[in-house]
């Protein structure tokens, strides 16, 4: 795998890494505030009938500012690759 992502930190200005990392869960339940582009699941529903969500909407909550880079890189930490279609074991809610 030659196509991991890398991830800016302070590039809004805000230096993320000083603030705590919230639980997995917390973080999850942001993430599926955005819908899946990649099984185009709708907001506030887990992806498709995985135990889990596409890393697609980590990425994109991140963009968004719903979770900050740092919980990002902390959800795809001991993932084999960090391509959107990767999925995030689920955390049930
Ligand atoms: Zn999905």
């Amino acid at each position: 795998m030659t196509d991991h992502q890398h991830y800016e930190y302070a590039s809004d200005g805000h230096d993320h890494r000083a603030e705590p990392l919230r639980s997995p869960q917390e973080i999850c339940e942001d993430a599926r505030r955005m819908g899946c582009g990649q099984c185009w699941q709708r907001p506030g529903r887990p992806c498709s009938s995985l135990p889990g969500d596409h890393l697609y909407r980590y990425q994109w909550a991140a963009r968004r500012g719903l979770i900050t880079r740092a919980e990002l890189a902390a959800v795809a930490i001991g993932l084999d690759a960090t391509n959107a279609h990767v999925i995030i074991p689920g955390y049930a809610l």
